[in-house]
């Protein structure tokens, strides 16, 4: 009695406080709302950074925004239609302990508690200590944790094998994918020991799982329950819209970097992920990149294909209609509508990843009796991405005198562009997933000779291993053109190989782009030591070229051509007398003009 009393009370202080909470939000207009209005334009991103675009059919838009800045935009004249928030939807089953039995697999027809959550992460790590590690991405001001696990053989070692991501509701009300992530988790750890599959991709690979991105916008109703999720993080920032951008700038939604956005750059940064997934809902689609300009990614076949292999092969999985917007269930990014500042451009630029946006239903908070539905939809799908990673040129780069990893960067020549190259890890091991055609590969390496491998010949579903040792090479740079007059100016170079045996070294000019040796040059003598030179004996007014030279083994290597123009010519002879009249040529830098007769 005493008990179911003081229980009584405390619930209702709870209530209390939440009933405060929420009316201090409404008071302030920093409520989240979710609202359709219609645009006649294409250019939403005119709306400006306070309306978070959620998907575009048509001409109707779905937006989120905190009320205040929703008010605002009604004021603009758009014709808006307030809708029911997608984190307060029906059907949510909550527990706060899943009996998760070791041997025989969960049914996930339900949502854990923010606690339960925390205990069944910590479970995996330590049900099985060999093949999963729990991770702490980073740790929020609210003090719930960013975790994700990594799941491979040997997993307390970094291996020479591709690193694969999936991560799951950034957006804190689009859950699908978080419960599902868990039941991948549990699927790989569980199927280990006896599906084929399975043991081949988790020993191939390092995968790493990050099943809820914004715990703060899931749990904003209280850590027992996901009702009264929130598309937004703890201080009302659309976390997918807060990442740099190498069009848009260091903070394209003009928010600075959250807690939860410092974490994950820290944590990509950390490794090298080959592919990467991002889940999302609202709509059933694979959207491929760029979000933030028009222009296509070098690897639009392979995106295409692999997009639509995955929305096909979740279409022979799941009844009519599942996973069919817009082209069928895929998508590009910027021919759907612009976003700046999104986590999937940030990973393939910065990262040159291959990181693709996955939305797996058109509810956000799906009821949790259809989320067993969904993983079967999916599961064939997430196992055939998860198998790009492996697929297309890899190998090692190893330096050719020491046989150390070379931190190299691989380029299949006229064809990758915007950060489409892939770099080696620390191991020296690469990964370039590629559509099937015949590549010309360029690997190179500072202080190391490039290496061209061309007309490789690549098959769709094909892994070709080609591991090279590159020989010991010269770097040269060429210093910036400084102290330029009308006859002289100042270089030098630098050699940071330190490398042995050079026997002349200088810069080398011409008129022409790309001088050498045949042309004007300096020598500043033997040894790699910086140096200095200077450019004597040059016409006013000219343009010139040059490159920084060093010559080693009676082998010369170059270092990138500058240009700059020399001043004009001063007048030093006075009287200065020209035929002007009679086809005389006036001094560089003056021009004659007829000012008539006298
Ligand atoms: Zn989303």
């Amino acid at each position: 009695m005493k008990r179911g009393y003081l229980l009584l009370l405390f619930t209702g202080v709870l209530f209390m406080l939440s009933a405060r909470a929420q009316q201090t939000s409404r008071e302030t207009g920093q409520e989240e709302v979710y609202f359709r209005f219609i645009s006649k334009s294409n250019d939403l991103r005119a709306l400006g950074p306070n309306i978070s675009i959620d998907k575009l059919i048509g001409d109707t838009v779905w937006a989120y925004a905190i009320k205040k800045n929703y008010q605002e935009f009604q004021l603009k004249g758009f014709k808006t239609f307030l809708l029911p928030h997608p984190g307060d939807g029906p059907g949510v089953v909550m527990r706060d302990q899943i009996n998760r039995i070791k041997g025989s697999r969960t049914t996930w027809n339900f949502y854990p508690t923010y606690e339960a959550y925390v205990e069944l992460m910590e479970g995996f790590a330590t049900d099985y200590p060999d093949l999963c590690q729990l991770i702490t991405i980073g740790m929020l001001p609210s003090g719930r944790k960013l975790l994700a696990v990594k799941i491979s053989d040997n997993v307390t070692v970094d291996e020479a094998e591709p690193e694969f991501l999936y991560t799951s509701s950034m957006h804190g009300d689009e859950t699908t994918g978080y419960i599902l992530m868990l039941h991948l988790i549990e699927y790989l750890l569980e199927g280990y020991f006896s599906d084929p599959e399975i043991m081949d991709i988790v020993n191939g690979m390092e995968i790493f799982i990050n099943p809820l991105a914004n715990p703060d916008g899931t749990y904003r109703g209280g850590n027992t329950t996901v009702s009264g999720a929130r598309r937004y993080n703890a201080n009302n920032v659309d976390l997918n819209r807060n990442y740099p951008n190498f069009i848009d700038g260091p903070h394209p939604d003009g928010q600075p970097w959250q807690a939860e956005t410092l974490a994950f750059m820290d944590f990509a940064s950390a490794h090298h992920f080959v592919v990467s997934a991002n889940f999302h809902g609202g709509i059933e689609v694979v959207n491929y990149p760029w979000d933030t300009w028009a222009l296509l990614h070098a690897d639009d076949a392979w995106w295409k294909f692999v997009c639509r292999q995955y929305a096909d092969t979740a279409h022979i999985h799941s009844p009519a209609g599942y996973m069919d917007a817009l082209n069928n269930g895929i998508t590009n990014g910027y021919a759907w509508y612009e976003a700046n500042g999104t986590r999937q451009d940030y990973m393939n630029y910065d990262h040159f990843c291959r990181e693709v946006t996955i939305e797996l239903s058109n509810i956000k908070l799906l009821p949790a009796s259809e989320l067993e539905a969904h993983w079967n939809y999916n599961i064939r799908s997430f196992l055939n991405l998860m198998k790009q990673a492996t697929l297309g040129f890899q190998g090692t780069v190893t330096a050719q005198d020491n046989n150390q990893p070379l931190a190299a960067t691989i380029v299949l020549l006229d064809h990758d562009q915007y950060h489409s190259e892939v770099k080696c890890t620390t191991l020296g091991d690469y990964y370039r997933p590629v559509k099937a055609g015949t590549y010309t590969l360029s690997i190179s390496a500072p202080c190391y000779q490039t290496m061209i491998i061309p007309e490789v010949t690549i098959t769709d579903g094909q892994t070709l291993v080609i591991d090279v040792q590159l020989d010991p090479g010269l770097d040269v740079i060429t210093a910036p053109v400084t102290e330029i007059s009308p006859t002289t100016a100042m270089s030098g170079g630098s050699l940071p190989c330190a490398t042995e045996g050079i026997t002349a070294k200088g810069i080398c000019w011409s008129t022409q782009p790309q001088p050498d040796l045949s042309d004007n040059y300096t020598n500043e003598g033997p040894g790699n030591t910086g140096f200095v030179s200077e450019l004597t004996g040059l016409s006013p007014a000219t343009t010139y070229y040059i490159r920084a030279y060093a010559i080693k083994s009676n082998q010369t290597t170059y270092g990138d051509e500058l240009s700059f123009t020399t001043l004009c010519g001063a007048v030093s002879t006075f009287p200065w007398t020209e035929d002007f009249e009679h086809s005389g040529n006036a001094p560089t830098c003056f021009t004659q003009e007829y000012v008539g007769t006298s």
